[in-house]
């Protein structure tokens, strides 16, 4: 028995099987959820502009969450929802407009290359731009499908670095409270808002127990730390709801770019990344 398999036995857990190895989305509060906290931490905030910016997104894929998808899969719907939210959108501020109208004027082929070129780590200036649109849509087709699938038939292995429904990496580890889930930590998916557990402790992508340690913001908020590994030196950002139940992991996640900063100065490397936050190569 490896001491992370002693550790899950400790924890009284069957690896993949308990608590719940996965949360699947609550399609319908997700996106309000957010908003209401991306308004709550915007003002005064250092980058107040951009946090009302994502609020205003995120408040227009709440909307459109309650949309049936007209295509059989996610990787085809985005395109569907890309459009229905360029068009709810209000008047945005300057340079997110100027992002907005090119999206609406461009074809579908163009919209296929820009999120190909954003995943493969290569956008142009003008496709850094229009990366939080591209994310705003595949949240939508992703939460639409995340949402329903059978959580029950799902079984994650208990140390599952990236997200058993859409496969990215996760955005943060919040540790729960309440219920059957109570201290233990999900990881988040920024994309299709699925949260899955993973032991805690133990770095999330080398499985590292014994070099893990925590460094937050002097000040900063409490509850906001990040998870550092000194086997493998990545380090991933850990929400304690325990601290304040108002925390949710994308907006957050923004609104704690100084911790960020932090761990990236102390030589870290981020796991994972916020879909709303695309930075060039
Ligand atoms: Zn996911
Ligand atoms: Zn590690």
């Amino acid at each position: 028995m490896t001491s992370l398999d002693a550790a899950i036995a400790e924890a009284g857990l069957i690896p993949g099987k308990s608590p719940s190895p996965l949360l699947p989305p609550d399609a319908l509060t997700l996106f309000t959820k957010r908003a209401a906290r991306l308004r709550s931490l915007a003002p005064g905030h250092s980058v107040e502009g951009w946090l009302s910016f994502i609020a205003t997104l995120v408040e227009a894929q709440a909307k459109l969450i309650t949309t049936p998808a007209k295509e059989a899969t996610p990787e085809k719907q985005w395109l569907a929802d890309l459009s229905a939210l360029l068009a709810a959108l209000p008047a945005l501020p300057g340079a997110a407009e100027t992002a907005a109208a090119a999206l609406r004027k461009a074809d579908e082929a163009e919209l296929k290359e820009i999120n190909q070129r954003l995943a493969a780590g290569h956008g142009t200036t003008a496709d850094l731009a229009a990366a939080p649109f591209l994310a705003a849509a595949e949240q939508l087709a992703w939460t639409r499908h995340a949402a329903g699938i059978d959580a029950a038939a799902s079984t994650p292995p208990a140390t599952a670095h990236v997200c058993p429904v859409c496969g990215q990496p996760p955005v943060a580890g919040m540790i729960h409270v309440g219920g059957e889930s109570s201290g233990l930590r999900y990881l988040h998916c920024g994309c299709c808002g699925s949260a899955w557990h993973h032991v805690r402790a133990t770095c999330v992508a080398c499985g590292d127990m014994k070099t893990v340690s925590y460094q937050s913001i002097e000040g900063g908020e409490e509850g906001v730390r990040a998870e550092c590994c000194d086997a493998c030196k990545s380090a991933l950002k850990l929400f304690l709801l325990e601290k304040n139940p108002a925390f949710e992991p994308v907006a957050d996640d923004l609104a704690s770019l100084a911790l960020d900063i932090l761990i990236g100065e102390a030589g870290y490397n981020r796991i994972g990344g916020n879909p709303f936050l695309v930075l060039g190569s």
